[in-house]
């Protein structure tokens, strides 16, 4: 299948070619034409799955289909997203693949002052993208309407619910018109997130393209067994080689991210932190001087990480192991994005190898030691040691001696709603409007 035979609209498939976008891909397959035939859609797809321009796309085939006028206060489209990142992110792609049409988008988030926010709302836009507080806010203050909501976005609904956004998500869903279309984007699919598509959803698509083994396809793994206190000068030591052109190092909290971003720029290294507790401005500072290259070393936490979309990362490195197997497919997608090749490299203490098994049964293979051993016997992790237990698994190591330089990598080969009625469908709800109101958007 080609864009094309989707039957995109020509400005939507101009926009396309210029951002080299041959073919579409998975998610985008099966999305694509399910929402265009004004179906619902629940799509269990993570990030790097291509899945901000599954549902992009054919929101904007709707607008530039027929010409919608825009009305103050009162948008069409209200995409909702947990971070502000992800906000921001999902903004510029609806600028990158909307740039041949003419259409009106506000971005809406919490942390900064709501004034532009509430004029650009104000002088009407066809698609809202919101994080969900800031949205409630504004619904509060009266400055926003969801009565004229025909298309409805969640991405990454599990994230939100993590976030603790749920009252404001019920209250966000009670408030949507009953006629209208749902795309629902999530990358697990925990109970509580099934039941939440229950409520929100009317037979819809059910797309699955995060496989059973989450794909980590074409990131080279590599695990580092040390200790808490190997950690810093090993992470030195790797981050000064040539092949770290931009690096995102994760750590478990925010407090160890600020510590470890200070002694990075200490010792020479241009790092920053970003997390929760920075502000809005400072995260986007920290992020465009990332994406500029004028730092090379983005130290994260997990929430703070969700969204970042940042092409060209060459290496992910987990400082701390996260505290769930499935954050760690997410930390390392950050790398290897758009089939290009990522390097992945887990610190992993004594303290952490359960959780080493747990992420290995999760992606389904043995991951490579680079370097360092577990010496049971003694419940720490032993560096430069050649024994092997009897019946251990395999593991490759650096050969001893002081040079903590790793030995090159080696590539890893294993490898219903209540009461609902029936929806319109966009198309339909746009000849619906444009019959109504006719004049360009
Ligand atoms: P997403 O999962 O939406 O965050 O997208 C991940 C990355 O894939 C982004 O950098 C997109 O620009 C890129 N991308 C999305 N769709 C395609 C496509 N059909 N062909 C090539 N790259 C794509």
């Amino acid at each position: 299948m080609t864009f094309e035979s989707m039957g995109l609209i020509e400005p939507l498939q101009k926009a396309l070619a210029k951002a080299d976008y041959k073919n579409p891909t998975p998610i985008q397959e099966k999305t694509i034409p399910a929402a265009l035939a004004g179906q619902d859609v629940l799509g269990c797809a993570q990030t790097g799955t291509g899945k901000t321009a599954a549902f992009a796309l054919p929101t904007l085939d709707y607008l530039g289909r027929d010409s919608i006028p825009k009305k103050p206060r009162q948008p069409l489209v209200l995409v909702l997203a947990p971070t502000r990142e992800l906000a921001i992110q999902i903004s510029q792609s609806f600028e990158k693949y909307g740039q041949n049409l003419k259409f009106r988008k506000a971005l809406i988030y919490g942390g900064v002052s709501q004034h532009k926010q509430v004029s650009a709302i104000r002088r009407g836009a066809h698609v809202l993208i919101a994080t969900p507080g800031r949205l409630v806010d504004l619904i509060n203050q009266k400055h926003v309407s969801l009565s004229d909501i025909e298309v409805f976005i969640l991405d990454e609904a599990d994230r939100m619910m993590d976030m603790g956004f749920l009252p404001q998500l019920q209250r966000i869903i009670d408030l949507l018109p009953r006629e209208r279309q749902s795309l629902f984007f999530s990358a697990t699919m925990p109970p509580k997130i099934r039941d939440l598509a229950k409520r929100l959803l009317f037979n819809p698509k059910t797309i699955n393209v995060t496989p059973k083994t989450p794909s980590v396809e074409g990131i080279d793994q590599q695990i580092y067994l040390l200790s808490n206190k190997q950690k810093l000068p090993m992470l030195k030591d790797l981050l000064a080689r040539d092949s770290v052109d931009r690096a995102i190092v994760f750590t478990r909290t925010k407090r160890g991210a600020n510590t470890l971003g200070e002694k990075l720029e200490a010792a020479g290294i241009p790092a920053t932190a970003i997390h929760g507790n920075k502000s809005q401005a400072a995260r986007q500072r920290a992020l465009e001087a990332f994406r500029k290259n004028k730092i090379k070393v983005l130290v994260a936490t997990d929430v703070a990480s969700r969204g970042i979309d940042i092409d060209g990362v060459t290496h992910v490195f987990n400082y701390d192991m996260p505290m769930e197997p499935e954050s760690y497919v997410h930390r390392i997608g950050r790398t290897g994005r758009a089939g290009a090749e990522g390097v992945a490299i887990s610190f992993c203490t004594y303290e952490d190898r359960q959780m080493l098994r747990e992420i290995e049964r999760l992606v389904k293979m043995e991951l490579t030691i680079v370097y360092g051993e577990f010496d049971e016997s003694r419940n720490r992790n032993k560096s430069n040691s050649s024994s092997r237990k009897p019946g251990q698994r395999r593991r490759s190591r650096r050969p001893s001696g002081k040079n903590t330089s790793p030995k090159p990598a080696r590539r890893h080969t294993s490898g219903s709603a209540s009461g609902r009625r029936k929806k319109s469908g966009p198309k339909k709800a746009a000849r619906k409007q444009s019959s109504r109101q006719g004049s360009a958007v």
